[in-house]
């Protein structure tokens, strides 16, 4: 076996040779034809092969210099088959001296490939996608050297933009598409009821390069060092205003990107893509598309946030090369856009005009994070866990959001969009079914009514009340208005904004939640401590029984707000019930102060506890003494009792609340309550999913708080309920184990042979 030697003409020299070729004004079969010959010729190959990945998944050869011409859209591969199959399958060159003794081999007689030993096989990589496969063969057993590779990798870029850019597409066969069109289904997990239609905006927006092949390549290689420090430098900059705001978790990731800026294989890898010709953007992009690629070979979750890492940090230098500014889409969204990122915070969520939202997809999240929250009250479809999603969506693409299954389709084929249309009509029809009882009571077949109130926390929630005809605001999240808030809202902006409240519940009920601010939920302009676990760190009460300016005012604004109503509070994350007395005390001496300077204030008033922490299961009765009424927030019990960050994706949909354990706990909230005649709610996620409502009114719930949208179809479950036979069903299967299955599946199946729409 022999190494030859290296190109001989350099992959420099090639690269303008092919700019050149790309600038004439031929057809794209010449124009390809051109290009596998140039190749060849420069690589002292004896054969050079372009195949294109089509739609059905299948590899077709679409030029070659050196292979029998006849074959030139004829010969195929599926992908994982043979070695072209191989590497568009796992995104990676292959490098053989003697191909026809790999394992994968496959002989397609119709090419005349069998006098070629050597072989050396490239990706067409854009954005992590692979859009094709390039080759290079020889007669002789050779070992293709690293500067040889590293050309072959650059020349695909060039490929990879012809096929991108639509060239290729006139060259197809009829019925046999190329991929990059292809439509797609990509399966997540619903987070927000809805359907979306509409097209592509990514949250972090790619940057196009368009400039791919250098001029000069030392002013390239300069162009790099001096991105790369200013890089270095706003990493250094944020990092060192993230110290003094003292933030926590997002400091891990800002490390991370310190190390990974001055990483020198990176470094050395962009360095060398400029040396073979690209431009520096170029060199960021062709290294930033195989880390993609690696991404998605990878399985092992530490890594693959590694390679993000990188990814990101590629992204930033784009920008630096570009002078693009960092940061999410600027300006105004265009009409029906679906905003597809890999995370978002709730806050910038509500940053984004919703008039023209139609749909939200996220790679991460989960059902209960706060962005979730946010995506129903602004009844935006949603869906997450998408594997992968932003590397697979061209801007612009035309997508469908199922917001009920939790799929979506990428560029949908006129049949999908058809049955869409369809069942868009379908949930009209259903919307209007749920309208015409909208003003009936929410009452079972055996006669308990059953209160559903709504949650809410910003303005645009509040012609809900009537549209969906809750009874009241059940949990009113009072942080949302901070959220938004670019500096703390002062006294009397809190006033006003819960006298508007008030005001448009008119006498319906509100009760509204003292600010739950730490875990998810940051305010920019809060100074923070790092913590290590901040789902159960300084947050919610405990923040505002250490910070009393803050609760005062917030309770003062209320209690102001609140003149010639009823005001109802409650405080969240209560672990002991001594937080709440001292809470009280607060309360009580606003309302002292308040009443001594002759201030109008709430007519009467009601405080209670929301049941968020598992060690108040050991304090009801404690607890129902001091309270006016009690909420369950099965969001956070459920985390805390089952030791599970309700935002880790991985560890969503794990354990089901419909669970005994979780059960127990929540039927033990609602006897106690009763019992002690202490008015009890819950107003976490599961009260607006029908088979979880039919469960809570099982065990004694009869005021529940969820999402103006789901107060329909929980509404449709309790008109078509009996209680009575379903709760010694549910506590057969809970507490005497009778059947095999889970509580969700036999729960599921009682209401199907019930006719219970769930
Ligand atoms: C809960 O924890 O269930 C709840 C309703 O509060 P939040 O989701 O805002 O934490
Ligand atoms: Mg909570």
């Amino acid at each position: 076996m022999t190494a030859m030697r290296g190109s001989l003409a350099g992959p420099r020299v090639l690269l303008r040779r092919l700019r050149e070729v790309m600038a004439e004004p031929i057809g794209a079969q010449e124009r390809l034809d051109k290009i596998v010959g140039l190749i060849a010729a420069n690589m002292v190959a004896e054969v050079c092969s372009t195949y294109v990945l089509r739609a059905d998944n299948v590899l077709e050869l679409y030029a070659t210099e050196g292979l029998n011409p006849d074959a030139v859209h004829r010969a195929t591969l599926p992908v994982g088959r043979g070695l072209v199959g191989l590497i568009a399958a796992e995104a990676r060159t292959l490098n053989l001296p003697d191909a026809q003794s790999h394992p994968a081999f496959a002989y397609l007689p119709e090419t005349g490939e069998e006098r070629y030993h050597s072989f050396l096989g490239v990706p067409v990589l854009r954005a992590g996608r692979t859009l094709g496969v390039l080759v290079v063969q020889n007669q002789s057993y050779r070992s293709y050297l690293d500067e040889e590779v590293e050309a072959l990798q650059t020349t695909a870029m060039v490929l990879a933009e012809m096929i991108a850019a639509g060239e290729m597409e006139d060259l197809a066969v009829p019925g046999a598409d190329l991929d990059l069109n292809r439509p797609l289904t990509l399966a997540g997990a619903s987070f927000s009821d809805g359907i979306g239609l509409g097209h592509v905006v990514l949250h972090e927006p790619r940057v196009v390069v368009t400039q791919l092949i250098a001029e000069d390549t030392d002013l390239e290689l300069k162009r790099l060092d001096a991105a790369l420090a200013s890089l270095r430098l706003s990493v250094d900059d944020i990092l060192a205003r993230g110290a003094e705001a003292g933030q926590g978790e997002h400091r891990d990731v800002l490390e991370a990107y310190k190390m990974f800026a001055r990483d020198r294989g990176w470094t050395r890898r962009l360095n060398e893509a400029i040396q073979a010709g690209l431009t520096a953007e170029a060199a960021v992009e062709k290294v930033q598309s195989d880390t993609r690629a690696r991404i998605s070979r990878q399985t092992d979750p530490f890594l693959r946030d590694r390679l993000h890492d990188f990814d990101d940090l590629a992204n930033r230098l784009l920008r630096e090369l570009m002078g693009r500014p960092h940061g999410p889409i600027e300006g105004d969204l265009p009409d029906d856009a679906i905003i597809v990122a890999r995370s978002m915070g709730a806050a910038e969520l509500l940053d984004y005009d919703r008039s023209n939202l139609r749909g939200l997809v996220l790679e991460e999240g989960a059902p209960t994070s706060h962005v979730a929250i946010v995506a129903r009250a602004l009844g935006i479809a949603t869906i997450g866990q998408v594997h992968d999603v932003v590397a697979r969506v061209e801007p612009g693409d035309a997508i469908i959001v199922d917001g009920e299954t939790g799929e979506m389709h990428l560029r949908p084929a006129g049949d999908i969009e058809s049955a869409y249309a369809d069942k868009v009509r379908f949930r009209a029809r259903r919307q209007e079914q749920y309208l015409q009882f909208r003003d009936q009571p929410a009452m079972t077949l055996d006669g308990f009514e059953i209160d559903l109130h709504m949650n809410a926390g910003l303005i645009m929630d509040l012609p809900h009340l009537d549209e969906s005809g809750a009874s009241g605001i059940g949990l009113f999240r009072t942080e949302l208005q901070f959220m938004i808030a670019s500096s703390f809202p002062r006294l009397s902006e809190q006033q006003a904004f819960y006298k508007s409240v008030i005001d448009a519940s008119g006498s319906r009920p509100v009760t509204f939640r003292s600010l739950d601010v730490g875990g998810d939920k940051v305010l920019p302009y809060l100074r923070a401590q790092a913590e290590e676990n901040p789902a159960m760190g300084w947050r919610a009460i405990r923040l505002g029984l250490d910070r009393p300016a803050l609760l005062k005012t917030q309770v003062r604004a209320l209690l102001k707000a609140s003149a010639g109503h009823e005001l109802r509070l409650m405080f969240p994350m209560v672990t002991e019930v001594a937080e709440f007395q001292r809470a009280k005390a607060i309360v009580e001496r606003e309302l002292a102060h308040l009443k001594r300077h002759g201030h109008a204030i709430a007519d009467s008033l009601k405080l209670g506890v929301m049941l968020e922490v598992p060690s108040l299961l050991w304090q009801l009765d404690e607890l129902l003494q001091t309270v006016d009424f009690l909420s369950v927030g099965s969001n956070d019990l459920m985390q805390f009792m089952m030791a599970s960050d309700r935002g880790n994706t991985r560890l969503s949909g794990r354990f089901d609340p419909l669970s005994p354990s979780f059960l127990r706990a929540l039927r033990k909230v609602a006897d106690k309550a009763a019992e002690a005649g202490v008015p009890f709610s819950l107003c976490g996620e599961i009260a607006g999913r029908p088979l979880e409502a039919m469960a809570l009114i099982a065990i004694g719930y009869r005021t529940l708080s969820m999402s103006p949208a789901a107060i329909g179809p929980v509404k449709a479950m309790i008109l078509a309920t009996e209680i009575g036979p379903m709760r010694d069903h549910l506590h057969n299967i809970v507490e005497k184990g009778l059947s095999g299955s889970d509580v969700r599946t036999e729960l599921r199946a009682w209401a199907d042979s019930h006719r219970i729409p769930v």
